[in-house]
């Protein structure tokens, strides 16, 4: 069996999914009630791959919100992602995706110095952040988009947006060896952490995030924002693809020019529908299919069987280990989403 460990975008959101699954004694509390909430498994998962084989999942909801960091509640945010490791843990459930930040407050808290949470010994090796596929899905966007839009990548000016993060430098890994993109411009704030993988990719150019966006022709955002921010259109390139693999996302603005290209990045498309109900909440276009590329990555490991931490740590995503993932999203029949044009 599978699990996804998820967490809502904003308390309105919370507030507003509670009411909607029927659980109105969450709807009406502000955050110090969601701070106490526990972890709850609020969907139960069936999912068929296009080779006829048939697998089970569960969504643990860790009740986790990005306020919860905004107003330095570190501790609630931090229990809430060992908590739900360990209700996981409990329902006998074999490889879990931890989704959007359950990952990152994962490492940056350290969280693997807590291993034991009440009667359950957290075993590492049942979970896996997704990160690999969810950086393959949001490259293969990138080639897939440009080729839509007449943008030849080797002529092309590429920013990250979240450079130095785990999807954002297994992005540059990829785009560095796989494609011939013309510049890569490396954005994040820790000047340090951008110098070195400035050195390890031996190319890149380090700037700001307004001195990047009017020089690409494509931006990848996958920066692990809390809130979104204003982008204005006058100051990009038309055209422009910008791929948005944050959660929640990290533009904040909805853009509206026929120059300016949106696609929702690290999501995938199923061939088949699957039987659940929890991506009506996070309003994918097509619920029953579509999907976060990390949570698909639970499904292929359990698909293959694959019991173990495919993806853990931090900057450690090889190319071969997305390509092997890549393989296997094909083989059960996940496509990277496109462009609707
Ligand atoms: P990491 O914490 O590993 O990396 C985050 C990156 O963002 C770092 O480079 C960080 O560098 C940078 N960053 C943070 N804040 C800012 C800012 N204000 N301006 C510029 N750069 C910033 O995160 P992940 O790589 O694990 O995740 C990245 C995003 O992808 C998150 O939003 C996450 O929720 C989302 N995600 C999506 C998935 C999907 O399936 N679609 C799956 C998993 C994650 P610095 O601190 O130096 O600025």
């Amino acid at each position: 069996m599978f699990g996804l460990i998820g967490h809502l975008t904003s308390l309105q959101h919370a507030q507003s999914v509670a009411r909607e699954l029927g659980y109105p004694e969450y709807a009406d509390q502000g955050l110090d009630f969601w701070c106490m909430a526990p972890p709850q498994i609020v969907d139960d998962i069936t999912v068929t791959s296009i080779t006829g084989q048939t697998i089970h999942g569960k969504y643990v909801e860790s009740c986790f919100l990005p306020e919860m960091l905004a107003s330095k509640r570190i501790k609630a945010a931090t229990r809430k992602i060992v908590n739900a490791m360990a209700h996981a843990q409990k329902h006998g459930i074999n490889i879990t995706a931890l989704g959007g930040f359950s990952s990152i407050i994962f490492e940056n808290f350290n969280l693997q110095r807590i291993t034991r949470i009440r009667n359950i010994q957290l075993d590492l090796q049942r979970f896996t952040t997704g990160n690999t596929h969810t950086a393959y899905i949001i490259c293969r966007q990138v080639e897939q988009g440009a080729q839509q839009l007449g943008i030849d990548l080797g002529k092309a000016t590429v920013a990250v947006c979240g450079a130095t993060g785990d999807i954002g430098s297994a992005v540059c890994r990829w785009l560095d060896a796989r494609t011939e993109t013309a510049e890569l411009l490396l954005v994040a704030r820790h000047q340090g952490r951008l110098e070195a993988l400035q050195s390890e990719l031996g190319r890149g150019k380090i700037l700001s995030i307004e001195e990047a966006l009017p020089l690409a022709d494509i931006v990848v955002w996958v920066a692990s924002m809390p809130k979104g921010i204003e982008v204005d259109a006058d100051n990009l390139k038309h055209p422009c693809l910008m791929i948005d693999g944050g959660y929640p996302k990290n533009l904040g603005t909805k853009i509206q020019h026929p120059d300016i290209h949106i696609l929702n990045g690290g999501i995938v498309e199923h061939s088949l529908d699957i039987d659940w109900k929890i991506m009506h909440i996070v309003n994918m276009n097509i619920p029953n299919r579509q999907l976060f590329a990390c949570f698909a990555e639970s499904m292929l490991l359990e698909f293959e069987q694959l019991h173990t931490n495919f993806s853990w740590g931090r900057n450690e995503i090889t190319v071969s280990k997305m390509e092997k993932i890549g393989e296997i999203s094909l083989k059960h029949g996940f496509n990277p989403l496109a462009l609707g044009i």
